[in-house]
């Protein structure tokens, strides 16, 4: 892991949802340490399309589909926890 923390600035690999809420798509990127590119290799979940590509690094981080135009989101795991948290919230009132 230290060694990958050495290269990158940024890795993830996370699931990513379609519109209807299912976790059927994926999304890995990852940005060298000295580079403000991002790399991705993503599957997109709403119509299965694959690809990898590159585009500049930025936050928020979305990923297009370039066969349907789906946006994939890939929030920071802080703001989805908290996202997941109020959403609990809300379902306790
Ligand atoms: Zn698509």
């Amino acid at each position: 892991m230290a060694k990958v923390l050495g290269k990158y600035r940024f890795v993830t690999n996370r699931v990513v949802s379609n519109k209807a809420g299912e976790g059927t798509g994926r999304v890995k990127a990852y940005v060298p340490v000295d580079s403000d590119i991002v790399h991705i290799e993503y599957k997109c979940p709403e119509c299965g399309f694959s690809e990898k590509t590159e585009q500049e690094w930025k936050r928020p981080f979305n990923v297009k589909c370039s066969n349907c135009g789906y946006l994939m989101r890939i929030a920071r795991l802080k703001d989805q926890i908290k996202k997941e948290k109020k959403k609990a919230k809300a379902k306790k009132k």
